[in-house]
């Protein structure tokens, strides 16, 4: 079968590649690919900063945001051949620690967690692939088209799992206003959770026209081109570009006891000076809260799923602005100004 590689001890290897078709172990499904979501992380396992082949292996399948169709089951599955699914990202580290062995593989204590596509694990980009029951989500006929996203909504879930546990830190705070750096698919979806939940919402980008202000606005949360010229105080925060300048700036910007949540990873391309003094006075002095937040567990997925269903498909749809057959796979890895989530269509 065709599968798409690289090997993470080299720059641009990328490659689709022939390798030996997956066999089912027990309890295990096998299941075809509709498609794969491409995301930053990908671009960092390209550059060979970032990522790690399976054990005694040089090259390793990428593709982490999946979707795709169960051809064969397990004896006595809940699932049936036809059924949608969605493989989780990562896997609970073999000791496991307390967090792993809960269940809460995102918030692994030891950092010896695998992570399909990303860390010492094959992904999801090939033909076929085989997935543990436990870490396959079932996605309604209704999400064929947008299920691929489940995967970025689910870490944009936890990020708001996490912020909404810290302001119930206070029970007369009541947080409101929402600002979400980055206007990307994690920058979108974040804004669009926040609606969904009744928050006002400000993304800000710099995107001056296109498809990302669109989108912002027709969620019903108001769009601004230009950090410097935000006109809120936000309660919230959801930094999903990762830039040290935006990270500096919004942690002068925000309110008091303002949460402000990180979920990007920085390109290194950007250096911010930090004046550590002045910023730990700021957190002191107006009881702010600075967390980050990676990854996901089934809980978030659920969560996900719901508010992905709950959302108008049309504006999703949108939302994947190119969909690239997998043979003409490097098109998917060019960068566009107009591009917001790009996704390799398998069945194609
Ligand atoms: C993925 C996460 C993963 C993280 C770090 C992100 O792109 O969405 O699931 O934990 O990369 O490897």
């Amino acid at each position: 079968m065709r599968a798409l590689t690289v090997r993470p001890d080299a720059r641009n290897s990328l490659e689709l590649r022939e390798v030996p078709d997956p066999t089912p172990a027990p309890g295990e499904l096998l299941v075809r690919t509709v498609a794969i979501g491409i995301c930053g992380t990908d671009f960092q396992l390209i550059a060979g900063d970032h990522g790690l082949a399976p054990d005694g292996e040089q090259h390793l399948v990428i593709g982490h945001e999946s979707l795709a169709e169960v051809i064969q089951v397990p004896q006595g599955s809940s699932f049936k051949i036809g059924d949608l699914v969605v493989g989780v990202v990562r896997r609970p580290d073999p000791l496991p620690c307390p967090s792993c062995a809960a269940g809460e593989w995102d918030m692994c204590q030891n950092g010896l967690y695998t992570e399909r596509g990303i860390k010492g694990r094959h992904g999801y980009a090939s033909d076929l692939f085989t997935l543990e029951e436990r870490f396959a989500v079932a996605v309604p006929p209704q999400l064929r088209s947008t299920g691929v996203l489940l995967e970025p909504a689910s870490v944009v879930a936890k990020a708001w799992e996490q912020i909404e546990h810290m302001a119930k830190r206070t029970p007369a705070y009541k947080p409101r206003s929402v600002l979400v750096t980055g206007a990307g698919p994690i920058g979108l979806l974040a804004a669009m959770m926040g609606v969904q939940r009744g928050y006002e919402v400000t993304v800000v980008d710099h995107a001056q026209g296109g498809l990302k202000p669109q989108l912002v606005r027709e969620l019903g949360a108001s769009y601004c081109g230009d950090i410097t010229q935000l006109k809120v105080t936000p309660e919230i925060v959801i930094e999903c570009t990762g830039a040290g300048e935006v990270i500096m700036k919004i942690l002068q910007i925000n309110a008091r006891n303002g949460i402000v949540c990180l979920t990007g990873l920085s390109s290194g391309q950007h250096r911010a000076k930090l004046a550590a003094d002045e910023l730990g006075n700021t957190l002191v002095m107006e009881n702010d809260v600075v967390l980050g937040s990676v990854n996901a567990n089934l809980r978030h997925y659920q969560s996900a799923l719901a508010a992905l269903t709950a959302a108008p498909q049309g504006w999703l749809e949108r939302m994947i602005a190119r969909r690239v057959a997998v043979a003409r796979y490097q098109e998917a890895f060019e960068r566009h100004s107009q591009d917001v989530k790009v996704v390799i269509d398998w069945a194609a």
